[in-house]
């Protein structure tokens, strides 16, 4: 076990000084690098006014701003936003809108649709429709039933909707819970917009509730704001965490639409969506989101993301043909490689790999024999090219 004892921009450091290169932002969140400094600024003016407050009866200024700007950025149809405090509780949200929007309309549906190896989460509900079964062994049994498709590639695609197509006959499903485009915790494994879109639209025929899980996609790293912006069916309900607060304060968000929003809204009480955190919208935490979606939308960041998707492009055409790599691919700022070994998922080649990263500064954390990159927006060429140079090495060294 490593101490780190601070980061700055891109690089942490450990108790004796060394540094590393954070090549997955710290799991994703630390998207315009560690200890920022306009993000500080801003929480810390938030920190002499107001800390926390119950988000019950109450409301403030940094939620309600952060909504309204989200809001502009989001995909059209997203209307309305459900605060709470990670990335599993903004997906546990996601399921239960959509088994109580079945419910309140007066339809009983119980079942949720996943993809195979999807991963949503560590909460009961969102471990139920994550298919990585390695983490869940213990729990299955108390699982909320769930269905499951192969994710689409141009290849499958048509059998991918016969699967889908039995998955609906005569049946309950409630709503379909995907990450889109990559799925993380899979390893970076990617799949088609086109084939994604075939079935959302499917779904929507069917009144499927559809909840894009973005907890990983989101702000930006498939080169568009959400993931969701590169697919034309839109979903109902979208979860975000990670980088929604750059990586300084945990909070989770779950928007969804004006038609989702109104089966809950009415005068019974047993219709509304009971579910409140104690630090859900905090305040310190609503202030990072607000900072980190400014950082996100000036000149300099978008910038900085294009040069690092052509960085990848050709980082990645000088060494997609080696014969130690098996596929490689890249959405946006998010680069992956196989290698052409058989590995176990925390194995001895694995742990390997990861010393080899750290022994040369770079900290990645390679999944089975995927090795991948997910740096922060503002990492340097040369901070890059030294991430490069570590897997080019490590890729010579298997
Ligand atoms: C990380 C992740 C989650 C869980 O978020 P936590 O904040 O770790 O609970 C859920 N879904 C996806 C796609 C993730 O990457």
């Amino acid at each position: 076990m490593l101490a780190i004892s601070s980061a700055k921009g891109t690089i942490l450091y450990d108790e004796e000084g060394k540094e590393y290169v954070d090549g997955i932002s710290s799991w994703y969140t630390c998207m315009y690098g560690h200890c920022n400094p306009y993000i500080l600024k801003k929480v810390s003016a938030q920190m002499q006014k107001l800390d926390q407050v119950v988000f019950s009866g109450f409301t403030h200024e940094p939620a309600v701003k952060l909504s309204e700007e989200l809001i502009k950025i989001l995909p059209v149809n997203q209307e309305k936003l459900f605060f709470s405090d990670n990335g599993s509780t903004a997906t546990e949200i996601g399921i239960k809108m959509a088994l109580q929007y079945h419910f309140n309309k007066g339809e009983k549906r119980n079942v949720l649709l996943a993809f195979d190896e999807a991963f949503h989460g560590d909460t009961f509900g969102a471990m139920s429709v994550s298919g990585l079964s390695v983490y869940n062994g213990p729990f299955e049994d108390f699982f909320i039933e769930v269905k499951r498709i192969p994710v689409p590639t141009p290849e499958n695609i048509e059998d991918v909707l016969e699967i889908l197509k039995d998955r609906l006959k005569n049946s309950s499903v409630a709503g379909f819970i995907y990450e889109p485009l990559v799925q993380g915790a899979a390893a970076m494994k990617m799949h088609c917009p086109v084939g994604l879109n075939m079935i959302l639209s499917l779904l929507k025929e069917h009144n499927v509730l559809t909840i894009a899980d973005e907890v990983m996609t989101g702000f930006g790293k498939t080169g568009k704001f959400f993931a969701s912006d590169h697919i034309e069916t839109k979903p109902d309900v979208i979860c975000l965490s990670k980088a929604l607060t750059a990586g300084l304060l945990p909070m989770g968000l779950t928007t969804c639409t004006q038609d989702v929003y109104s089966a809950f809204y009415s005068d019974e009480m047993a219709k509304g969506l009971f579910h409140g955190h104690t630090y859900t919208a905090n305040p310190l935490a609503c202030t990072a989101a607000l900072a980190a979606l400014e950082l996100l939308q000036t000149d300099e960041v978008q910038d900085n993301i294009e040069n690092i998707i052509q960085w990848h492009k050709q980082f990645n055409e000088s060494i997609k043909n080696h014969p130690k790599i098996a596929a490689t691919r890249q959405l946006g700022v998010i680069y992956a490689l196989d290698l052409n070994v058989k590995m176990e998922r925390y194995g001895n080649l694995r742990d390997k790999l990861f010393k080899h990263f750290m022994d040369n500064g770079v900290f990645l954390r390679p999944l089975g024999n995927t090795i991948y990159i997910l740096a922060p927006f503002t990492t340097t060429k040369k901070e890059m090219e030294q991430i490069y140079s570590a897997v080019k090495s490590a890729i010579e060294m298997i």
